[in-house]
């Protein structure tokens, strides 16, 4: 279908962006890659009145070092994210998430944080997001503010963000020595999106899983965190994290659709978290 008209602006700054959003409110869009929103307009779901394209923005593009974290800017590409050496040689989570996310074409286009921005259940990264304790940095008329992503993700693709609020960066921390991390998705074709995901990460000491973060994708309108299995496996062993895995889906809404059951989320969430913190673990 043809989308609704609407006009479009095409600002040069971060303070413009945030601008033309605020003149319009909730009838504004930021435009990042397209891949999520230009379907929604053409299936006219949604109908803003402008478009406010984010790509000219140098700013909001790259990533750098920030002492102990990187900072990755929110139109970043996925491809550029894969390919980027101090995401892979400080958060190769992401990079190994990204990997997963659709096909060549997509990547090219979709951006870090329009993924992000777009709180999509079945979205990889908003889980990689919630599982390495990211901040997303968002500017608005009142000014900068950080979310942590335990807060970012608030209901089926709602997020924190207000409508005349841009997501202008995302800063993770760095994982450093002993970290290793695992994302690990279902799907029934390559290419496609998670039925469920488990994005992993774990440090190692003397044997043991010292401490570990594990975020699920699609068992909810939101990723989640799966506290019972960190809280289980702290202190553990490797031969441990089969019955932490055990925990995966406690306190979950998994929907129900025709790529299956709640039940059958469940139970893929349980095996996936032990797959994906055994990896993480470096067993
Ligand atoms: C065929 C196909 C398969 C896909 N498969 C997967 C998959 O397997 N896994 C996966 O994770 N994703 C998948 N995606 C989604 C892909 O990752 C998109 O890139 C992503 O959802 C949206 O990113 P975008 O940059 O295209 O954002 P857009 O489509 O431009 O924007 C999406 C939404 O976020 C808002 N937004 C974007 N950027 C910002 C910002 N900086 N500040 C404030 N709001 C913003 C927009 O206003 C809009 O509401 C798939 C997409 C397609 C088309």
């Amino acid at each position: 279908m043809i989308p609704a008209q609407f006009d479009y602006v095409r600002p040069g700054s971060v303070d413009e962006v945030v601008a033309a959003l605020g003149e319009r409110g909730d009838d504004a869009k930021v435009l990042a890659g397209g891949q999520s929103l230009i379907p929604l307009l053409r299936l006219r779901l949604s109908y803003p009145e402008i478009l406010v394209d984010a790509a000219k923005v140098p700013e909001l593009t790259g990533v750098r070092e920030d002492g102990d974290h990187l900072v990755i800017g929110a139109m970043t590409t996925h491809y550029q994210v894969i390919k980027d050496p101090l995401i892979r040689q400080h958060c190769g989570l992401i990079a190994q998430a990204t990997e997963t996310v659709a096909d060549p074409a997509v990547r090219h286009r979709g951006t870090f944080g329009g993924a992000l921005a777009h709180a999509d259940p079945a979205s990889d990264l908003p889980a990689v997001a919630l599982a390495l304790d990211a901040e997303m940095v968002v500017a608005g008329s009142g000014g900068r503010r950080t979310v942590p992503a335990s807060e970012f993700f608030v209901d089926y693709l709602q997020t924190a963000l207000a409508a005349d609020e841009l997501l202008v960066e995302i800063r993770v921390p760095k994982l450093g020595d002993g970290w290793g991390y695992h994302y690990e998705k279902f799907h029934r074709v390559a290419q496609s999106w998670a039925i469920v995901g488990v994005a992993a990460v774990a440090r190692r000491s003397d044997g043991t899983i010292a401490e570990a973060r594990v975020a699920l994708t699609n068992m909810g309108a939101t990723p989640v965190r799966a506290s019972g299995v960190e809280q289980a496996v702290s202190g553990a062993g490797l031969d441990g994290v089969a019955a932490a895995a055990e925990r995966a889906a406690e306190g979950t809404s998994a929907p129900s659709d025709l790529n299956g059951k709640a039940d059958y989320r469940e139970h893929l969430a349980r095996v996936l978290t032990g797959r994906a913190l055994t990896a993480a673990a470096g067993g």
